[in-house]
């Protein structure tokens, strides 16, 4: 998602990053583009003139760092200003349900923005992630087949839906809801409300009729992030006549402008709680804005990186591992260790797609023989016939020698060769990394 504003914002802070200095016109020009960025990205225009000003603002203030470099200091604000924007790194975007038991969640929204299958995809996360025991309803007694479509998505996902009564009206429904769970000793009711093509006046006093007797815990809108600004101005139709509480954004899989959601918070002060990035009901994500800022800004995934890394990482091998680094100090020993982790981390592609700017650099792994999956283990099989000698200085590695491990390891003096230059590949990297003073980072991230 948001692949081609993350192409042109990366286009312009790669212009940045490496100077060693930048002019207050260096930092202006960038901004333009940034602004173009954002425009061509469908962010509305009072919006993305704020967040220029902010950045400005925050650019001239900054005292100027020692250990980083002012492009790179640059980065920071504009991804701090994105967080704020998408709804602040300390804000809590999960949804409250504490109320006595059962919590109704109101779902709302225009016809065909995904709310019978967000409704779904809700109930399934909430009864399998959190165990919470729930029941589904649908309202929408205007569009045929609606109270079928969620009977069967319920059936899909192995949650409990409340028997379709033909002729109910909507809030006699939610009443016989709400009723039943109580009954039934349920902890969630999702009311999946009738959609409408457009803000019609009825069915908006139809949802606030609901409202009242449900007493949501939350209330959802749905929009379809395709829609671009309409989701913004429909979200501000919908809250004048709901106390919406959260917005669900669908359909961001598809949104390669990413407007909507930068948007969103913004014009309509209504917290995008859920983001929907599939067909499938499990194709649901709790909405981050630090991770989504991370994505948009195209420098790549670090929160999930570090919380992946974290799980693994000892911090202390990291900072040894550092420091024979940064001295080109790599050795065999050092890779096997690495690949190990890798082995639990789930390959070297999902790592390094997830660093900044190492994109480029996997492609010369890759080329090299690659880390991934299943090869790891054969990789590691290699390095284990070596003798220790051998392992600490691959230089003396002949072709005898070569000969000996590839029987050893079970594997071919070829895939001997390809993992040595992979290593050297690797090697010459870390080098290069360690003069950039990007070392810390990538070993936090390997050891
Ligand atoms: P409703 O009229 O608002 O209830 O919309 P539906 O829930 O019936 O969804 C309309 C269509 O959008 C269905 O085909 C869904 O599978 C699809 N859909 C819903 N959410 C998403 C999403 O996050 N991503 C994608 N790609 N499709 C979605």
């Amino acid at each position: 998602m948001f692949e081609t504003l993350s192409d042109r914002l990366s286009g312009v802070f790669d212009k940045l990053r490496g100077r060693g200095s930048l002019s207050e016109a260096d930092v202006s020009e960038a901004m333009r583009e940034v602004r173009v960025a954002l425009l061509e990205a469908d962010v509305a225009l009072p919006v993305a003139r704020e967040f220029i000003g902010k950045v400005k603002e925050r650019a001239i203030g900054q005292d100027v760092l020692r250990s980083v470099t002012p492009g790179q200091q640059v980065i920071k604000i504009v991804h701090d200003a994105l967080v704020d924007m998408l709804g602040g790194a300390e804000a809590d975007h999960a949804l409250d349900l504490n109320v006595a038991p059962p919590a109704a969640i109101l779902m709302v929204g225009l016809q065909g923005s995904g709310k019978t299958t967000s409704t779904a995809k809700i109930a399934l996360r909430l009864q399998k992630k959190e165990k919470k025991k729930v029941l589904m309803a649908s309202l929408d007694t205007r569009r045929p087949a609606a109270q079928e479509q969620l009977k069967v998505l319920g059936e899909q996902a192995e949650v409990k839906t409340l028997p379709i009564i033909a002729g109910q009206q909507p809030v006699d429904i939610a009443k016989r809801a709400m009723e039943a769970a109580r009954l039934g000793g349920y902890d969630v009711v999702m009311l999946d409300t009738a959609g409408r093509l457009s803000i019609d006046e009825q069915l908006m006093a139809e949802v606030a009729d609901v409202h009242r007797i449900a007493n949501p815990a939350e209330t959802l809108l749905v929009v379809d992030s395709l829609t671009g600004q309409d989701a913004v101005q429909t979200a501000e139709k919908f809250k004048a006549r709901v106390p919406v509480s959260g917005v669900v954004m669908t359909r961001i899989d598809g949104d390669g402008r990413g407007g909507a959601a930068l948007s969103m918070r913004a014009v309509t002060g209504a917290p995008i709680k859920l983001i929907g990035i599939g067909e499938k009901l499990d194709a649901l994500d709790e909405f981050d804005p630090r991770r989504m800022a991370g994505r948009i800004l195209g420098m790549g995934d670090i929160v999930s990186l570090v919380e992946k890394a974290s799980e693994e990482v000892d911090q202390e091998k990291a900072e040894k591992m550092a420091k024979k680094l940064s001295k080109g100090q790599f050795d065999l020993d050092d890779l096997a260790d690495q690949l190990k982790q890798m082995r639990r981390m789930g390959g070297m592609g999902a790592i390094m797609g997830m660093m900044p700017g190492m994109g480029k650099m996997k492609k010369q792994l890759d080329a090299a023989g690659g880390f991934e999956g299943k090869e790891i283990s054969r990789q590691e099989a290699i390095i284990s016939s070596m003798t220790k000698k051998e392992r600490k200085n691959p230089k003396v590695l002949n072709a005898s020698r070569k000969k000996r491990i590839a029987a050893g390891s079970g594997t071919s003096v070829q895939e001997v060769n390809r993992l040595l230059k992979a290593y050297q590949g690797m090697s010459t990297m870390m080098k290069k990394m360690g003069k950039k003073g990007g070392m810390k980072g990538l070993a936090g991230m390997m050891g």
